[in-house]
């Protein structure tokens, strides 16, 4: 559609229902479906990897060349960094270029064995907004968590929109803690305005999650030229690009080579994240509570929260291979503190 159509559209949509005539020309023909797939073999452990997903489809600059571009780039820097042996991987750096889900699905569900080895994937979607012309910040999707149950606070969807979720169907992992902490700290680094919202779904994390895979998106939403012809190069920021690329090179790079110090030093950014997030949902509580909301609500939620971390902090067992004292330890101590802090939290709103 084009930029104008969009706008009149929307102006009579504020206005109440509105009639569109649309005609479409379109051709169905046969195809192949092309997926590129490139690696950078681990040397310790080659058969777990991470996977970048970037979907081609879309003819827009920011959905999804932008996407494309940066994993390019991504891809080149590493291969540049491994040969020049300025990085060592212990696990195999995987990127994809395809259709979008169609060809993440297929990658994942094409070979079993492939697929237990996939530790991580991320998508990368819009992700090169010049917010000033386009809107909406930068945003990370993260893994389903209690947010996308009650989403309050500061948490809120995008215009894109979720589904409210159920407790099965949470996914506790660390990736979402781990990953909005490197972006937050890249954004303290260059003024970076970076944001998340609870899952929602529709494009290349999904098949990961439908999986069982830990997944998240980068992403920006909404942009007003989103789908539209005005999708152009110039609403595009080189700043954007190479914020997006750096954060997750980065991170790919601690988790493919993480070990044990790694495991511990991410638990203790999960411990200050369960402990932020608790203290911000028994505020929310309480003032739920001054407002009459159920009490057995409101220790639904921090319930909720509570066994989301616990979990959470039980899967950082995954960046150290076999069991081990000094990590056992650390993580049975993180969730008795997380237990002690809810109990107590719960004792007050009691009052
Ligand atoms: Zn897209």
């Amino acid at each position: 559609m084009s930029h104008k159509a969009n706008q009149r559209l929307k102006t009579k949509l504020e206005k109440g229902s509105t009639r569109a005539k649309v005609v479409i020309q379109t051709k169905i023909y046969p195809s192949e479906e092309l997926t590129v797939v490139a690696n950078i073999k681990g040397k310790t452990q080659p058969d777990e990897r991470l996977v970048f997903s970037a979907h081609i489809q879309e003819p827009g600059a920011n959905d999804n060349a932008t996407g494309v571009g940066v994993q390019l780039e991504m891809a080149t820097l590493a291969a540049k960094l491994f040969q020049e042996k300025k990085i060592d991987l212990g696990r195999t750096m995987t990127f994809l270029w395809g259709d979008e889900i169609i060809s993440t699905r297929r990658y994942i569900l094409e070979d079993k064995k492939r697929a237990t080895g996939i530790k991580w994937g991320i998508s990368l979607d819009m992700v090169g907004e010049n917010t000033a012309l386009t809107g909406g910040s930068f945003l990370i999707e993260k893994m389903p968590d209690p947010s996308a149950i009650w989403t309050r606070g500061n948490d809120k969807h995008s215009e894109w929109g979720g589904e409210v979720l159920s407790l099965a169907e949470m996914k506790p992992h660390y990736l979402n803690d781990f990953i909005i902490d490197n972006f937050k700290k890249q954004g303290t680094y260059s003024n970076w305005e970076v944001n998340t919202n609870p899952f929602e779904g529709g494009s290349d994390h999904t098949p990961f999650l439908d999986a069982d895979i830990p997944g998240l998106l980068l992403w920006h939403f909404t942009d007003q030229f989103y789908h539209t012809d005005n999708d152009r190069l110039d609403k595009v920021s080189k700043a954007t690009l190479k914020n997006v690329g750096t954060a997750a090179l980065a991170s790919a790079l601690t988790l493919l080579s993480a070990d044990k110090s790694t495991a511990l030093a991410v638990l203790k950014n999960i411990e200050i994240a369960a402990t932020n997030r608790l203290a911000i949902e028994f505020e929310l509580s309480k003032a739920a509570m001054a407002k009459n909301s159920n009490f057995k609500e409101q220790i639904k939620i921090l319930s909720a929260w509570e066994d989301w971390y616990h979990k959470t902090m039980e899967t950082v067992r995954d960046l150290h291979t076999g069991s081990d004292e000094i990590l056992n330890t650390a993580i049975e101590a993180a969730q008795q503190n997380l237990k002690s802090l809810v109990q107590k939290q719960k004792g007050k709103l009691r009052q």
